[in-house]
């Protein structure tokens, strides 16, 4: 078998030579015998190689270099792609497409003639032309070619039903595809996995390597390393898209440049960092946020008169009750356990009975991690939308909502009452609840009293980490040279703090900024977000139930 990591190599040698070949796909496991800063694509591609695979490994940029050196101890050829397309690139690539070919014919022990190469190359480019003419046609036709060319499975939707969302960036594969789709999009994928790989500008040579020379460097994939920013707006501007999700990969920068055209085009996005490890939760999250925020929402008729909304969070679960008016008849917490469903249907259970309805005179919006669990909801909403919705109800002007929760923190910046952009922390402990957990055991300080005691603090000592695996090394060592609990404690939630704000830049945040969440009844964070932000932060009475009113309110306005 071959394997290749790239697009940018020569199908054509393949397919005239008749062996199997695939592309290198990331499959879950972060390797870690590679430098830190590799790629979390190369990362967790280089496991897929197998010892018996002949591997043909272009250098498409610094990562692929270094998972080369690794995995060079297999049978393989390096295939240096220019980032030029000049005169002189072209016949660096054509000297070594024609040692590749060589190579592999040696390998595979192979008398191909080079007629036969001519050949598939010829119907290489009559089938890639179809090929673009159809993916703005017919999709399924798209799909047999695309798989019939590259020998790899279709990534993207084949119907076009739904919210056109256009996927750019790195690899994207079938699970991002899947998301969408659930989501209520179609998914046209313009990244290096998508039929865009396949499409260039054929230039006929005098010779065959040159041809194909031409035909890899003539690209017009999006790809980070070589399309500019004038082809990717072309290629926005042709397929018009209702959304974009801009797929990146943890310790790629060339996508993020993409970001900043994007602003400009002012069509709605979201930016996924995949590290090629996780389930893509949070990505599930942020394209259901995106899409519901460019929904056409089809009114619902509901003759209910309580409206429930259930945010089934990862520590606690929490319902809030509306009538008619808006007006919050119950609300009530619990924490979630084990069994996300079990501990919606008690809380449901308690607000029927306190209220006195039956289920037939309710209607019921799920939010939160476990949402999806909660079978007895009518709707569903993210918990984005849902926070939103229900600080815009309590705080009209509100620009900024940052929520810590146990488990996640988010911050949202609102415009009109709608998001416009955010960011989420659900992978690490900084800047959670968790963080404060995790304090409170060190110096046994119980977290009801944790901000309180902060305050009381004579010095602002600083903690220099975030991160809550070295904090607690450093707050024990802090312990070990005489701090007090009260030092040590400020110095904690201004870590937190600290972490948060990092967040807040990144969103642009503004005044007015509400906190809310499981942690913003704490003032010792209260104050030290104060501090740095150089803001008054407001905290509603019940700052745990903003996203369960959200939903309620959601219910009430029909806006499912
Ligand atoms: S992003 Fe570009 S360089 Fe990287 S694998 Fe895809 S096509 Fe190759």
């Amino acid at each position: 078998m071959i394997v290749y990591n790239c697009p940018l190599v020569p199908f054509e040698f393949f397919h005239a030579l008749r062996i199997p070949f695939k592309r290198i796909e990331p499959i879950s496991i972060e390797f870690q015998k590679l430098h830190p800063n590799v790629c979390s694509f190369c990362r967790s591609a280089v496991c897929s190689v197998k010892p018996t695979d002949v591997l043909v490994w272009t250098d498409s940029c610094d990562s692929m270099r270094r998972a080369y050196d690794f995995l060079s101890q297999n049978v393989s050829f390096y295939l240096h792609i220019p980032v030029k397309n000049d005169e002189l690139a072209v016949l660096s690539l054509s000297r070594d497409l024609k040692r590749l070919w060589e190579f592999l014919k040696t390998v595979f022990n192979s008398e191909v003639p080079l007629s036969e190469l001519e050949r598939v190359h010829r119907w290489f480019i009559e089938k890639s032309i179809h090929l673009e003419r159809l993916i703005e046609k017919d999709l399924n036709e798209a799909k047999t070619i695309f798989e019939e060319l590259s020998n790899q499975e279709w990534v993207g939707s084949v119907a076009r039903k739904g919210k056109s969302v256009l996927l750019l960036g790195s690899w994207a594969n079938s699970k991002l595809v899947e998301i969408v789709e659930k989501a209520g999009g179609f998914a046209l994928n313009a990244t290096c996995s998508g039929p865009y790989s396949l499409i260039f500008e054929a230039e006929p040579a005098r010779d065959i390597f040159e041809s194909i020379a031409r035909r890899i460097l003539n690209k017009r994939l999006p790809c980070g390393r070589f399309a500019s920013t004038r082809e990717l707006k072309m290629l926005i501007e042709r397929f018009r898209p209702e959304a974009i999700v801009l797929h990146t990969a943890k310790f790629c920068d060339f996508y993020h440049f993409d970001e900043r055209l994007l602003r400009e085009l002012k069509i709605p996005f979201v930016t996924i960092e995949n590290d090629f490890t996780n389930a893509l939760e949070q990505a599930r999250t942020r394209i259901e946020a995106l899409l519901e925020d460019t929904k056409d929402r089809p009114r619902v008729s509901v003759k209910a008169f309580h409206f429930v909304g259930i945010d089934s969070g990862s520590t606690s679960t929490k319902i809030v009750v509306v009538n008619n008016r808006g007006d919050i008849l119950f609300e009530q917490v619990c924490r979630t356990g084990a069994d996300p469903k079990e501990s919606a249907k008690r809380l449901m259970i308690q607000a029927m009975k306190h209220l006195k309805f039956d289920p037939q005179e309710s209607f019921v919006v799920a939010t939160g991690y476990g949402r999806d669990a909660i079978d007895f909801a009518h709707a569903r909403v993210t918990e984005l939308t849902c926070h939103a919705v229900g600080v815009k109800h309590l705080y009209p002007d509100v620009r900024t909502i940052i929520d810590v929760g146990g488990q996640d923190s988010k911050v949202m910046r609102i415009e009109e009452g709608k998001i416009v952009d955010f960011v989420m922390n659900d992978k690490c402990a900084a800047g959670t609840g968790r963080f404060l957990e995790i304090v409170s055991s060190i110096l046994e300080t119980p977290l009801q009293i944790m901000g309180k005691e902060s305050l009381k603090a004579k010095t602002q000592l600083s903690i220099s980490s975030v991160c809550a695996v070295f904090a607690e090394s450093e707050i024990i060592c802090l312990r070990s040279k005489g701090y007090s609990k009260q030092e040590i404690l400020w110095a904690a939630h201004n870590a937190i703090a600290r972490r948060l704000v990092t967040m807040y830049e990144r969103v642009k945040g503004r005044p007015p900024v509400v906190l809310t969440g499981g942690v913003a009844l704490n003032e010792g964070l209260k104050r030290a977000l104060e501090e740095l932000l150089k803001v008054e932060i407001i905290v509603p009475k019940n700052p745990v139930t903003t996203g369960a009113l959200g939903a309620a309110l959601m219910g009430l306005q029909q806006k499912l």
